[in-house]
């Protein structure tokens, strides 16, 4: 192995690190319990998501810029999002607002069946990319507004929302499957966002307020 390599192995042992202290620290003293969440935390490589000037801070317990003035948001808010979903294995989920795609790798690791929605070509095409390069290979996304839902894909058994809408969509609420959960930001006033948790049954829907949030906007055309 020559310096370059040598270097560059040990850089990747340090994230392999701080990902799992972040785990320990931020996840499981937070109150995560989902081994199936906790477990694709710990292997999901989130620094490969984020740029390389703020790759240093990628294991911090924040939020961190990806571009477009998009955020990927904080590690506990990606894993508590993602237990609320309640999915495993067999579960079809979509994703609105795929960003740098790192919440649609810590989906991807539950099941393989993860549909994703982002209106912005320069964050697709890259989220895309990196997917591929770590194996997320059965991932599809589209651009377009994912406030649409994806209606060919439906029904979903969980909708996760990764920007603030100003309302819930009632596409995605009738694409949801009976017992399907849909998790997402709701602007309440201009300086509060609810994260809401709503549950589909066959009596209609229920509608839980989890705690407060800081999202970027849903972009609704
Ligand atoms: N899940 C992302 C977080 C991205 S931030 C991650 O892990 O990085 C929110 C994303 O939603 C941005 O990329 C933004 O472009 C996208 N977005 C905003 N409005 C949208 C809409 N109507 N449809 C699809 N994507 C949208």
């Amino acid at each position: 192995m020559n310096n370059y390599d040598n270097n560059k192995n040990n850089g990747e042992v340090l994230y392999t690190t701080l990902r799992l202290r972040m785990v320990e620290r931020q996840l499981v003293r937070r109150g995560i319990r989902d081994d199936l969440v906790l477990n694709a935390m710990r292997t999901v490589p989130r620094h490969k998501f984020i740029p390389e000037k703020y790759r240093d801070s990628s294991y911090h317990d924040g939020p961190q810029p990806i571009g477009k003035d998009q955020t990927i948001s904080q590690p506990f808010i990606v894993a508590s999002m993602t237990e609320h979903l309640g999915i495993d294995s067999n579960s079809r989920v979509l994703e609105i607002g795929t960003g740098c795609g790192y919440q649609t790798a810590v989906l991807s690791e539950i099941t393989k069946s993860v549909f994703s929605i982002e209106r912005i070509p320069t964050l697709l095409e890259k989220a895309n990319n990196i997917l591929f390069e770590l194996g997320y290979r059965t991932v599809k996304i589209k651009l377009g507004d994912g406030t649409k839902g994806w209606q060919e894909e439906a029904p979903f058994d969980g909708i996760i929302v990764t920007a603030a809408a100003s309302c819930i969509p009632d596409e995605l609420i009738e694409q949801l499957g009976y017992d399907g959960r849909l998790i997402i930001p709701v602007v309440e006033s201009p300086v509060t966002q609810t994260l809401m948790k709503i549950i589909k049954t066959t009596q209609g829907i229920t509608i839980e307020k989890l705690y407060e949030v800081r999202f970027v906007p849903l972009i609704e055309d």
